[in-house]
């Protein structure tokens, strides 16, 4: 199957400078390997998007050169696929309800003398393990949360990653059994990107070092369900004024669609790639497509 690459950005603001990043790297890396390049508008968890985000996001790409090859996908449409997958994974026992609250998974760990991570995500403890769909389903109120069941066999995941390496997670000790659908009724994002990555056969993925940590929990389910993995670039972050990936809330600046050379000059000197001066902004674009294949070697892949 040919290269197929995409930029899955959450409509919950503008793209900025940090989000410009992985979106170029990914459209860079697709167009080095001849490839497809899809946009797909990622608004799984609805009470955290902006409506009208998604068309101003793909209007923000296109003024910069980057457009999705294919219509674009949009997340809010696809419940009933999520909740399809949820149904097979349920089916092969690889899901279980929980109705713990944090409140409960925090005394439980607590029980279990185990500390609280200051900003990481609680490791769910398996309390709600032993359960199974008979004992709850529709007839509970409220409503659970459904968590994948994780195979305690394989849960040191490796994988190799196209600009840090090889990369290594026990899902089991640093995340838990992660959750599936959550209590309000939506797919969670791991779902929800492995069902689509799938659906819409994408064979790479380049996107922001910060979902790195994501990855070892998407190559759980993508066994569970016997889909492909795709091969993984996460790209440099770029950081705000106090040293954090950059975000609305520590200065990221709408971009300036206007001069979309100032704006790709910015991201490509994030990513290690040369800035052009003066030149046309697809000239410039034919340019590091040269310079990413370079850098990258996708010949090797
Ligand atoms: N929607 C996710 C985000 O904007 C990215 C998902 C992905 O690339 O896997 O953070």
């Amino acid at each position: 199957m040919g290269y197929r690459g995409r930029f899955a950005p959450s409509p919950t603001g503008p793209l900025h400078a940090g989000s410009l990043v992985a979106a170029l790297a990914s459209w860079l890396d697709a167009r080095a390997h001849s490839g497809t390049w899809l946009v797909r508008i990622e608004d799984v968890d609805a009470p955290r998007c902006i409506a009208g985000m998604g068309d101003h996001i793909l209007s923000q790409l296109a003024a910069l050169g980057l457009a999705s090859d294919e219509v674009p996908l949009v997340q809010s449409q696809r419940a009933n696929v999520y909740q399809q997958t949820l149904q097979t994974l349920i089916a092969k026992g690889d899901a279980y309800p929980c109705q713990c609250s944090r409140k409960d998974i925090l005394t439980a760990l607590e029980a279990l003398g185990r500390e609280r991570p200051r900003h990481a995500e609680l490791v769910y403890p398996g309390t709600c393990r032993s359960r199974t769909e008979k004992s709850s389903g529709v007839a509970d109120s409220p409503q659970p949360a459904w968590r994948f069941r994780i195979d305690k066999t394989d849960t040191l995941v490796r994988w190799q990653d196209r600009r840090l390496g090889s990369q290594q997670q026990d899902v089991e000790k640093l995340v838990g059994d992660f959750p599936l659908r959550r209590a309000d009724g939506y797919a969670t994002y791991q779902l929800a990107v492995v069902v689509d990555d799938a659906a819409q056969g994408i064979t790479h993925i380049v996107r922001g070092e910060d979902l790195a940590d994501n990855t070892a929990r998407q190559i759980l389910l993508q066994q569970a369900l016997n889909l492909p993995t795709p091969s993984y670039l996460h790209t440099p972050l770029v950081l705000g004024a106090n040293g954090e990936k950059l975000s609305k809330q520590n200065g990221a600046l709408a971009l300036e669609t206007s001069n979309p050379l100032a704006e790709l000059n910015k991201a490509v000197v994030a990513l290690g790639l040369h800035p052009r001066v003066d030149a046309p902004v697809g000239v410039a674009l034919a340019a590091w497509v040269q310079e990413w294949q370079h850098l990258y070697n996708p010949a090797h892949d």
